[in-house]
């Protein structure tokens, strides 16, 4: 039964946090807190206590505030075991082998390295929610830090055998930027299209625009599509493999 609440902490410039309460349980854990302080603030309007520290990957702006909210609440640190050495104050070190347990609820563990080696996704399956990081953003992916491009495209093809009706929260709004780079492979796409209409609103209010499904990112994320033929035919990569393909319109996001 889906019971748990899922809100967004903004943090930083761009980054988001989440926090998961199941209130029937008592638990709370929050998902990449950049900072301790928003985090703080958004648990003592809900008067809740922070039980858990969930990290996606090792990068300070998902992990900075760690060690001073464990220090404040206690709170257990869940992260990829992989990045034991690069994780402050990681307890319990998780892998898709390795899965954890939120109260009675099952998580599970995706590995998807690419935008660094050790990087995961936590996915909630009974709710239907995933926390995919720097790996998959809305309408875009993260930078190759420390994997290939097969390496990401192998990430995304894990992420887009969830369900169609999985929330997806990540680590960053991107999303404007990430749907305009976009549109320059696939202009003709209705679904990218009216999406952008809906995104370009939502920013004008300076309202989020997460969380996306993995329905929506597979109809119109370009790092799901390196078989598009609209796509394929803007990079004059027709008959390229996939990869290649993913290959291409990373190195092009990186320049746009
Ligand atoms: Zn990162
Ligand atoms: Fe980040």
């Amino acid at each position: 039964m889906p019971t748990l609440s899922i809100e967004l902490v903004p943090c930083l410039s761009d980054n988001y946090a989440y926090l998961v309460t199941d209130p029937a349980q008592k638990l709370c854990a929050v998902v990449d807190p950049s900072e301790a302080g928003p985090v703080r603030e958004k648990l003592r309007a809900g008067n809740v206590k922070l039980t858990h520290i969930l990290n996606t990957h090792h990068h300070p702006d998902h992990t900075g505030g760690n060690l001073a909210l464990k220090e404040e609440f206690g709170a257990i640190i869940v992260g990829p075991e992989k990045d034991r050495a690069r994780i402050p104050g990681l307890d319990v070190g998780v892998s898709e082998k390795a899965p954890w347990q939120f109260g009675s609820k099952k998580v599970s563990v995706l590995e998807i390295p690419a935008h660094t080696s050790g990087h995961i996704a936590f996915v909630f399956a009974e709710d239907k929610a995933a926390f995919t990081g720097d790996t998959l953003f809305a309408m875009g992916c993260g930078r190759l830090f420390e994997g290939t491009a097969a390496m990401m495209w192998a990430a995304m093809q894990k992420l887009m055998a969830l369900p169609d009706d999985t929330a997806v929260y990540c680590g960053h709004e991107y999303t404007l930027s990430n749907g305009r780079f976009a549109l320059t492979l696939e202009p003709g796409n209705a679904d990218l299209q009216a999406r952008m209409r809906e995104v370009e609103e939502l920013r004008a209010k300076g309202l989020p625009t997460i969380p996306t499904t993995i329905g929506l990112e597979k109809r119109t994320n370009p790092f799901m599509r390196p078989n598009a033929p609209e796509l394929r035919a803007t990079l004059g990569m027709e008959k390229a493999h996939d990869v290649d393909v993913l290959a291409e319109t990373r190195r092009r996001k990186d320049n746009f």
